[in-house]
């Protein structure tokens, strides 16, 4: 067994028992990910260097008996958190050459807490999308293979390249951000967990903005454990972040062991959509089962504007995404154009600078935030909002969380559900809902799909009651004991 299929809180204890060093684990990683990034484009860019000097240091202050929650664990950092001195992209061209002169809050607070920084992971450009195709680095490849077929997989978007370092054990855990599903369904793609806490628990402040009523930071990794370990450090109020709220950070890693006895769990009919793999509903019946014999009682009941709720983000969206990146304009920083007038220059950039996908979640924003459109678009949206989050008050009032299937599909192949926008939009059916309520959603790996892909559930939790979020995804991770090597790890130095 290699350093790198330890799970990161395996990591965490054995660097503080002196098993091994952060120097072993973190090479152990930088070795993996050379051998298997160039199959599989999880990141960006890797900062060898830098982390082999991060983690001597760590090694020094654990030789002096030093505890830091995660001193000298080796984490991947998707590529939309500003590194100081270390370039970020968000996958996009326009902010190629970009080297922030600061870090984000959620990557000091890992800093501080004595993480190492392996390099930034790959993510569709600007976050949209959720089959990380449209990342101008390249797609990222799912470690995942349907048995015995060798067609390449996405790793689902936009945190694919997070995920896929995680599930191909290049780290033991990576940060992401969630903005419509983005964390969750390339966890569920890739068979492992990750947790979009509730908006306002990770500060925003240093993450390259696409929608910022709906953009949260959160943790990927192997384990339901390993994010509570890494949201921990994550969070926590932030005066830089106006939205960031004033709460305090409770012990998420001893919630995990809670169990499930005497909990209502909310099933939401809405979520049966008919359009759903035969497969995934039999999942989501066995993960019901399994709370239910853990000593949950099950309630049906009813989010009657969930029909609603896709349809609403891709208005909210890109309206705050067009706004947002109003500021790419050559100017101050990024790619530029020259033109021979600022007009031109504007245009000149942007045209070099930004993919398709995103011009059109610029021209759908600018569209519907139009004097003429604003009314009959944006603003009912924005009311719509509103009865999505008064389904999920009502709601929990009866039950302490709801759980539901992560996505309606496993991964699919790359090329698949490219040819109309639309369909590629309704992978984010189940996972958009809690973004618009800024509630908390974790997905957790629940077992196997008839051609061996994982599949995740979605466990909803009240505003900032991620402790709950996490003992409901700690009993269906107990009951699915979910342990099977995705495909190219399996094959390759296993
Ligand atoms: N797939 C969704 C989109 O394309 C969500 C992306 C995200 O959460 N960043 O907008």
């Amino acid at each position: 067994m290699s350093l790198c299929d330890l799970s990161l809180a395996e990591v965490r204890d054995g660097l503080r028992r002196r098993d091994f060093t952060s120097v072993d684990i973190t090479t152990a990683c930088l070795d993996a990910i050379a051998e298997l990034n160039p199959k599989l484009n999880a990141f960006v860019t890797v900062t060898g260097e830098r982390a082999l000097e991060q983690a001597a240091a760590a090694d020094r202050r654990l030789a002096a008996d030093e505890v830091a929650p995660l001193l000298g664990v080796p984490l991947a950092i998707k590529d939309l958190f500003c590194t100081a001195g270390v370039r970020t992209t968000a996958g996009s061209k326009i902010l190629g050459p970009f080297v922030p002169p600061y870090e984000s809050t959620v990557t000091a607070n890992l800093l501080r807490d004595g993480a190492v920084f392996l390099g930034k992971a790959n993510l569709d450009e600007f976050a949209m999308g959720s089959s990380n195709m449209t990342s101008a680095y390249g797609a990222v490849v799912n470690p995942w293979t349907r048995r015995g077929d060798n067609a390449q997989l996405v790793p689902g978007g936009s945190s694919g390249g997070s995920a896929a370092a995680v599930a191909a054990r290049l780290a033991p855990g990576a940060t992401a951000t969630d903005t419509g599903g983005s964390i969750r369904q390339p966890a569920s793609f890739c068979g492992i967990a990750g947790i979009k806490p509730t908006y306002g628990r990770c500060s925003r402040w240093g993450i390259v903005a696409f929608a910022s009523s709906l953009d949260q930071a959160g943790p990927m990794g192997r384990t339901v454990r390993d994010c509570a370990i890494m949201l921990a450090s994550m969070a926590g109020h932030d005066p830089k972040d106006s939205t960031s709220a004033e709460v305090p950070v409770p012990d998420f890693e001893a919630a995990c062991e809670r169990g499930v006895r005497g909990l209502r769990i909310g099933v939401p009919r809405e979520y049966r959509s008919d359009a759903m793999a035969p497969e995934i509903e039999a999942m989501w019946q066995q993960g019901l089962t399994w709370l239910r014999e853990q000593g949950a009682t099950l309630v049906d009941v009813s989010l009657p504007h969930t029909k609603y709720a896709l349809a609403t983000y891709y208005i909210v969206a890109p309206a705050e995404a067009s706004s947002n990146l109003a500021r790419y304009d050559g100017v101050r920083f990024g790619l530029r154009r020259e033109g021979a007038d600022l007009q031109e220059l504007y245009e000149n950039t942007r045209a070099a600078g930004f993919g398709d996908e995103v011009r059109r979640r610029v021209l759908i924003g600018t569209y519907v935030l139009s004097a003429g459109y604003y009314d009959a678009y944006y603003l009912r949206a924005q009311k719509l909002r509103a009865l999505i989050l008064r389904d999920f008050t009502e709601a929990f009032t009866k039950v302490d969380a709801l759980v539901t299937p992560t996505a309606p599909t496993a991964a699919f192949a790359m090329g698949e559900k490219m040819d109309d926008p639309v369909t590629m939009y309704l992978n984010d059916i189940f996972t958009v809902p809690a973004n618009m309520a800024g509630i908390p959603g974790l997905s957790v790996p629940a077992g196997l799909d008839v051609s061996g892909l994982p599949l995740g559930l979605q466990v909803l939790g009240k505003p900032f009651d991620e402790e709950t979020v996490f003992a409901v995804g700690g009993a269906i991770e107990r009951s699915a004991n979910f342990s099977t090597l995705p495909s190219l790890r399996a094959g390759a130095l296993s």
